[in-house]
């Protein structure tokens, strides 16, 4: 009763600000040298778990970065060298906020960050991505980790995201993966109950498969399956807390150049 009183009065952004504040509150009980973050640079003696089936040492106590956050970060910097770059052009759905703090510092001339989530409680700008308020090849990179699953249709994320990046520009896409050969989606599954049975996650729309790649690669994207994590050393993994290749996959997606063909002579 009291919970839903409070849910009804306060808003769900501050809800969300009041939770993370009081989780902080927690960090210095956490303070040791076991876990580092490599988004706040912060060091834990362990992290908060996380889950329905608790993965222990999953979230950082500071930045509430979680293992798939670090993976990315990591490769944002190390791979791509993003937050150094001039003149990129970022969409970011559902954004993390320990990437935001980094990727809207960002500064420099044609520089645009556009964090985007359809629940104006989580980003900046509502921006559904199924319908996508950009013109046709806007930005140089989408960062879209986490969202292809809890989509209504998929396939038209994925087009409208092919159809806002440049020729050349990137998605990065993560998502939770099944060793299942294709994904699996049932429109009977309907309840939280039955999508957190079957698809592991509460508000899951479908549980992907081995076939995540071909699926993103049907619009045109040329996709590279990333395990980004085993680029360090199994030392730096734990002590990252880098996760288990679940969630923290990369799938780098590509929009081709246009081929420009000659005219005969
Ligand atoms: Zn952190």
């Amino acid at each position: 009763m009291i919970k839903r009183i409070y849910k009804c009065l306060v808003p769900e952004s501050w809800r969300i600000s009041l939770r993370e504040s009081v989780m902080r509150l927690a960090a210095p009980l956490y303070c040791g040298n076991r876990f580092i973050c490599n988004c706040c640079k912060r060091s834990f003696r362990k992290f908060f778990p996380k889950g329905h089936i608790h993965r222990p040492n999953a979230q950082c106590p500071y930045c509430m970065s979680l293992e798939r956050t670090r993976v990315l970060d990591l490769f944002l910097d190390r791979e791509l060298g993003v937050y150094d770059k001039n003149g990129l052009k970022i969409l970011h759905f559902a954004p993390e906020k320990a990437l935001v703090k980094k990727l809207s510092k960002i500064s420099g001339p044609g520089v645009e960050y556009v964090d985007a989530d359809i629940n104006p409680a989580f980003a900046g700008n509502v921006i559904d991505i199924e319908s996508i308020p950009f013109e046709d090849d806007y930005f140089d990179l989408i960062v879209c980790s986490h969202v292809l699953g809890h989509v209504k249709d998929e396939a038209a994320a994925v087009d409208e995201m092919y159809r806002v990046i440049k020729p050349g520009g990137l998605a990065l896409v993560m998502t939770l993966l099944s060793d299942r050969e294709d994904t699996f989606e049932d429109p009977a599954i309907k309840t939280e109950e039955e999508r957190l049975q079957n698809y592991g996650e509460y508000d899951l729309q479908r549980l992907h498969g081995l076939d995540f790649s071909s699926r993103l690669e049907k619009v045109g994207f040329s996709v590279e399956e990333i395990d980004y994590r085993k680029k360090f050393s199994r030392q730096f993994q734990l002590k990252h807390a880098l996760g288990d290749g679940v969630r923290e996959k990369i799938f780098k997606c590509t929009k081709p150049q246009p081929v420009i063909s000659r005219p005969a002579t």
